[in-house]
């Protein structure tokens, strides 16, 4: 069972089995054929799961964290290989590519530090004689779901703690982008994680694998990240079973810049937190909030640096590839004119070279959206950046927190003070203060509202996979 759900194979590997291809988003090229998994094999799955539990847990926490230690050399020493993977199978650029395996990486090794500092406690309760001593336990076998815009980072932020806390894993990665899922499996078995404890399921129907995962007694987890419309539906099938659950959704960052902001510093970090990943990345800055005082200057710098990114075919170094599918392109057009139809004018937009596929789409600034336009509201997930301005902090803030979802959000003003106490009013789970990046291995990620539940990244991120056991003994 393992090899053959730790490997991406051509075609031609599966005889009688039916595949489906990947393609590379910036030419449409089949990249490879994956193996598409029926109910029965996902259900089959699990028998290996549980029986790669049983052995994993019984390792010792130093074990597992040599291993999540080979697996994070394996990974920097196949760095080239899998940001070339990447590339090709999500279309983004190969600086963002490089910039992600080295980031996945990093969760390996962070959960090879954290897998032998698993925390306990022991207290002597009010009454006297009985001691509480609390234990943490890994939760089981652990489905994780992984979206396509990140296809290392988000698959690492997810195995690395599940690992380290002891659980095996059944990873179904987004069926545009399972490939690098693969070739990160195949480095965990080659860091010595032993058959079924890792396994990896790639389908054309997501739900036809996870339904199966799900309906067994012995799937205790779901980690899930992805959208909040999924989210939520996943939310409902594991309320059947009362499956823990750990979420990572949707966001609509606002980036705030006040009048006393350095304005080249803003700059820097509007240009990362909008165009890393060509805007496809869940902490993406959707909403500007710019001063009026500061208004024109920042948008002359922001749409001057706009204009000169680079479009084209990311495997030819280009800034910025094509967004996943032409269907998410044809969307973001349709917020952009929706948003013109509104008031809002195309400011600045950088060259979109003659015969791209429907996919790429030019880098736009919009200026002069009214607060009520729709694209304020949904989640771009593109190259494009509207900005608003404000006088009044108050109603700023008020117009930030109004998402439903409070996943990520950026300040920029001069004097820390005042970009802390407006970092505080945030409805946000991350806030970027004179920042334009929150992601790191080290800290905890996620968001309030409809953003999720729990955290990945940091200590938290362990704890999502373990549950806590307390015994009451009576010590006299
Ligand atoms: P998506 O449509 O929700 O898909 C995410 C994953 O869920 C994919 O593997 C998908 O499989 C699977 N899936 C879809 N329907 C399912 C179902 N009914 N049952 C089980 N699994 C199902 O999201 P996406 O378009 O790939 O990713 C973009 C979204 O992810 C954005 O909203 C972004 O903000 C969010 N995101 C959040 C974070 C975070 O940490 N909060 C990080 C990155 C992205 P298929 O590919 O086979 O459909």
């Amino acid at each position: 069972m393992p090899a053959e759900h730790t490997a991406a194979k051509p075609a031609a590997a599966y005889p009688g089995h039916p595949t489906f291809p990947v393609r590379n988003p910036a030419t449409g090229a089949v990249v490879d054929q994956v193996r598409d998994h029926s109910a029965q094999e996902a259900a089959a799955m699990v028998d290996a799961a549980q029986a790669g539990f049983r052995t994993w847990r019984a390792t010792s926490p130093r074990h597992r964290s040599e291993v999540l230690m080979a697996a994070y050399r394996g990974m920097q020493e196949q760095a080239e290989r899998l940001r070339d993977l990447i590339v090709a199978e999500n279309g983004k650029s190969q600086a963002d590519a490089a910039a992600e395996v080295n980031y996945a990486s990093e969760f390996f090794r962070w959960y090879a530090e954290e897998a032998v500092r698993t925390p306990g406690d022991y207290t002597e309760a009010p009454a006297g004689g009985v001691r509480n001593v609390v234990t943490r336990h890994p939760v089981g076998v652990a489905v994780l779901i992984t979206p396509w815009n990140f296809p290392a980072a988000m698959a690492t932020r997810k195995i690395g703690p599940a690992l380290a806390a002891g659980c095996s894993v059944l990873l179904k990665p987004a069926s545009e982008t399972p490939l690098t899922a693969f070739a990160i499996a195949e480095i965990l078995t080659q860091a010595g994680v032993p058959e079924g404890v890792v396994q990896v399921a790639a389908s054309s129907s997501a739900s036809r694998v996870v339904t199966a995962w799900l309906a067994d007694d012995r799937v205790r987890k779901l980690s899930f990240t992805g959208s909040t419309g999924v989210g939520r539906r996943l939310l409902a099938q594991c309320a059947e079973r009362v499956v823990n659950t750990s979420m990572e959704l949707g966001g609509n960052a606002p980036f705030i810049v006040t009048s006393g902001a350095d304005l080249d510093a803003a700059v820097d970090g509007a240009m990362l937190a909008k165009f890393r990943n060509g805007g496809q990345a869940c902490t993406a800055a959707n909403r500007f909030y710019v001063h009026q005082d500061v208004l024109g200057e920042f948008t002359e710098k922001f749409g001057a640096r706009i204009a000169a990114l680079r479009v084209g075919d990311p495997a030819e170094g280009a800034d910025i590839g094509p967004v996943i599918t032409e269907h998410a392109a044809e969307q973001i057009r349709g917020l952009v004119q929706g948003a013109v139809e509104q008031g809002a004018v195309i400011a600045a937009q950088a060259p979109l070279p003659e015969g791209m596929n429907p996919a790429f789409l030019a880098p736009t600034m919009l200026t002069g959206v009214p607060v009520d336009a729709e694209i304020l509201r949904e989640e771009i997930f593109g190259p494009v950046a509207p900005v608003v301005a404000w006088t009044d902090l108050d109603a700023v803030i008020e117009l930030a927190n109004a998402a439903e979802v409070g996943l990520s959000a950026y300040v920029y003003a001069g004097k820390l003070q005042t970009a802390m106490q407006i970092a505080e009013r945030l409805e946000a789970g991350m806030v970027g203060v004179n920042r334009g990046i929150v992601s790191d291995p080290s800290a905890p990620f996620g968001g309030v509202k409809q953003a999720g539940i729990g955290r990945e990244g940091g200590s938290f991120g362990m704890e999502e996979f373990t549950e806590v056991q307390y015994m009451s003994v009576d010590w006299s």
